[in-house]
């Protein structure tokens, strides 16, 4: 890479963002396509996690902005899957948190983003009040504050309630845990 070129290098990528946020290199995936493998959610996605990360990899405006308008990124449930599979220890999720909060600054996030916000809300008031998660309460919630029900929208309590029981007890146990990812996602309102 010549320094004289005008194709000098962007600082301010969502690669480096990423980087700064998390610590996460994203030199590290060597595309292999275990995560988007593994993804239980991957199928629905516009971009598969593997693909948002070859995107930020190329460090340029119109390819990050690429992966920050995908509807994709909003299904990503944080389950790690991806992560525990990838052989370079790349946290997909953290890396999602990132591209997601960044669309919401910029203003370019999916519309399904409003509506998936929407249950994530409600999963965690669910959790909060509960200390469990019941799914009728979970559905009239998230109803109520999206004001209506989207059929593809449902893909999402979907996974949680029928693919990711086995995540459900770990989740509720991690309650913070679970908040402080919801809360980088919803910014301070949540
Ligand atoms: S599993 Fe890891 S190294 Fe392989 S594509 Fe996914 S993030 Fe990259
Ligand atoms: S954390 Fe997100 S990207 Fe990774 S496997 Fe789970 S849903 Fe897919």
């Amino acid at each position: 890479m010549s320094s004289a070129s005008h194709h000098a290098p962007h600082a301010d990528t969502l690669a480096a963002r990423v980087k700064a946020a998390t610590g996460i290199s994203l030199a590290q995936c060597y595309q292999c396509g275990k995560c988007a493998a593994g993804c239980p959610v991957s199928e629905e996605m516009d971009l598969t996690p593997c693909q948002v990360l070859r995107l930020l990899q190329y460090g340029q405006d119109k390819y990050d902005e690429r992966a920050m308008r995908s509807a994709g990124i909003w299904l990503c449930l944080s389950c790690e899957t991806c992560s525990t599979r990838c052989p370079q220890e790349v946290e997909i999720p953290k890396i999602m948190d990132v591209v997601r909060a960044e669309a919401l600054k910029r203003g370019i996030a999916h519309p399904k983003s409003k509506d998936i916000l929407a249950f994530h809300r409600a999963f965690l008031d669910s959790v909060e009040q509960t200390g469990r998660l019941y799914e009728i309460g979970l559905v009239a919630n998230y109803k109520l504050r999206s004001g209506h029900f989207l059929k593809d929208v449902m893909l999402a309590p979907k996974m949680y309630v029928r693919g990711k029981l086995g995540l459900l007890p770990h989740m509720i146990k991690g309650t913070a845990a679970v908040k402080r990812i919801f809360k980088r996602t919803l910014g301070s309102k949540g």
